[in-house]
């Protein structure tokens, strides 16, 4: 992962991109995470393609307290996720899929927040507030119920 990282960046001045960051479209981290929320998409009627979305997604040190990842777009038309680094290569693979699944519910869903709670105090949906709410209700089991979710209201 290290040497494609270096690979690219070496293109980027061998091509004389000029002092841009070299343009690296999906971290190789996030793709398979990108790669299942295209399928869950497709499962529930839904075609996402991030080319045609103009999306970025990379790992970057994120040095806002208690923001694990965040979604932005441009006027033109581009969306862009960075993940946190540190939450990253701390996080177990669910808590990892809930983040970047949360931040494409904004770029490419048009998802805001919802924080609504059921009756036993979990959040409804993976589109809560803050990061941390919901980690235990969002599993292995509860998944599929929060995909639903995820996917319906857009
Ligand atoms: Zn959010």
């Amino acid at each position: 992962m290290k040497y494609f990282f270096i690979l690219l960046i070496a293109l980027g001045f061998a091509t004389g991109c000029g002092e841009d960051e070299p343009e690296i479209a999906i971290d190789p981290a996030l793709q398979g995470i990108l790669n299942d929320f295209a399928e869950e998409a497709a499962s529930r009627g839904l075609l996402v393609d991030y080319e045609s979305l103009n999306l970025t997604a990379r790992l970057q040190t994120v040095t806002r307290a208690g923001v694990a990842g965040f979604c932005s777009s441009s006027e033109e038309g581009s969306r862009e996720i960075v993940v946190d680094r540190n939450f990253w290569n701390f996080a177990v693979p669910i808590q990892q899929e809930l983040v970047v699944f949360h931040e494409l519910g904004h770029c490419i869903l048009g998802r805001g927040h919802r924080d609504d709670l059921d009756d036993m105090g979990n959040c409804v949906s993976i589109m809560h507030t803050t990061a941390d709410n919901c980690l235990d209700s969002f599993n292995s089991m509860t998944r599929s119920q929060y995909l639903d979710e995820l996917f319906s209201e857009r």
